[in-house]
C-alpha cells in the first residue's frame, strides 16, 4: 500500500503545479545527485526572436523570405521565430517542396525559382562565423545560416532570453547540493554565454538530440541519480533514460507523455519545489 505521506505529498505538489505521475516519481525526485537542463525553452523562454540579420549573397530581406519559406514546414521554436520576422516586415514568402528536417542540425526545401535552400547550424551548413557572427554568440544568441545550392546566402541572430527565475533556481538547486549541468544542441559559445548568465558551471554545447540520452546513461553508470528537465520533442529519449524526468508544462505533449514529473508553470523554481517536497516526503516515511 503506499504510505498516506506519499499521498498527502502528491497532493500538495499538485496544488502548486507540480504533477507527480506516481509515487515512485515522488520519490526518486527526492534522491537526485545531478540534475541535467535542456537550454531552449527550460533555462530560456523559448519564444527566440530575430535580432540580426548579415547579408552575403542577398539581401536582408531576401535572406528572411527564403529563411522562412523553408521554415514554413518546421515546428522548431527557431522557425518560429523566422516565421515571425518575416510577418513583421511584411515580406512575401517565395513557396517551397520537399521539406526535410534534419533534427539539431536545421532544415532544407526547394524554393520557387531559387533551388535548394538550406537553413541550419553554421557547421552543418559548411561556414565558418565571421568575428561579427562570433560576437553574436558570444552574447548568447544561436546563429542560423541560410545557403542556397550550398552557398551562403546570410547570417541570422536569433536571442531567447534567460527566464527570469532561472538564476535563483539554478542557484538553490546547487545549495541543495545537486550538481547542475546543462546540455544543448546550441554551439558551444552560445551554450556558453547561457550557461554563465544561469550560473551554471558545467555544461556542453552542440549535443545531438540522440546524444542527450547517452550523456545521461553515462552519468547514471558514475552512480548518479540523474535528473532530466526538458521540454522539446527533442528532449524525450534523454527524458526517457532519466532516473527522474521533469517536463515543462508549456512544452510539447511528446515531452510531457515522457515525464515522470510535469511542471505546469514552466517555471525551474517549482522544480526547486518538488525536490524539497520529495526530500520531505521520505524523511516522512524512512
Ligand atoms: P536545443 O538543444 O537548443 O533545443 P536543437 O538540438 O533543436 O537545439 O538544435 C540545435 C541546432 O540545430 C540549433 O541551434 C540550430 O542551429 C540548428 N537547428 C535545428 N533545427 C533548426 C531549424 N528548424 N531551423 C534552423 N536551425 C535549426
Ligand atoms: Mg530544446
Amino acid at each position: 500500500a503506499t504510505p498516506t505521506a506519499v499521498m498527502v505529498g502528491i497532493g500538495n505538489g499538485a496544488r502548486r503545479g507540480i504533477l507527480f505521475r506516481n509515487a515512485a516519481a515522488l520519490e526518486t525526485a527526492g534522491r537526485l545527485s545531478l540534475v541535467v537542463l535542456d537550454k531552449t525553452g527550460t533555462l530560456t523562454e523559448g519564444r527566440p526572436e530575430l535580432v540580426g540579420v548579415i547579408a552575403g549573397s542577398r539581401s536582408e530581406h531576401e535572406v528572411v523570405a527564403l529563411a522562412a519559406a523553408v521554415e514554413a514546414g518546421s515546428e522548431h521554436p527557431l522557425a518560429r521565430a523566422l516565421l515571425a520576422a518575416a510577418q513583421a516586415r511584411s515580406l512575401s514568402l517565395p513557396a517551397s517542396h520537399g521539406f526535410l528536417a534534419l533534427p539539431g542540425q536545421g532544415v532544407l526545401a526547394e524554393v520557387e525559382g531559387v533551388g535548394q535552400v538550406k537553413v541550419g547550424e553554421p557547421a552543418w551548413i559548411g561556414v565558418a562565423l565571421p568575428e561579427a557572427a562570433q560576437a553574436w554568440t558570444r552574447q548568447g544568441c544561436t546563429v542560423v545560416a541560410v545557403a542556397i545550392a550550398g552557398e551562403l546566402a546570410g547570417l541570422m541572430a536569433i536571442a531567447d532570453k534567460l527566464k527570469p527565475s532561472s538564476r535563483a533556481a539554478v542557484a538553490g538547486l546547487q545549495a541543495l547540493g545537486i550538481r547542475v549541468v546543462m546540455l544543448t544542441g546550441d554551439n558551444q559559445d552560445t551554450a556558453a554565454a547561457i550557461a554563465r548568465e544561469a550560473g551554471i558551471r558545467e555544461f556542453k554545447g552542440e549535443v545531438k538530440p540522440k546524444n542527450k540520452a547517452a550523456e545521461i546513461e553515462a552519468y547514471k553508470k558514475t552512480g548518479l541519480k540523474v535528473g532530466m528537465v526538458g521540454d522539446g520533442v527533442n528532449d524525450a529519449p534523454a527524458l526517457a533514460v532519466a532516473d527522474a524526468s521533469f517536463a515543462m508544462g508549456a512544452g510539447s505533449d511528446v515531452a510531457i507523455e515522457a515525464a515522470d514529473v510535469t511542471l505546469m508553470h514552466g517555471d525551474l523554481l517549482h522544480l526547486l519545489d518538488a525536490i524539497r517536497l520529495s526530500r520531505a516526503t521520505l524523511a516522512k516515511i524512512r
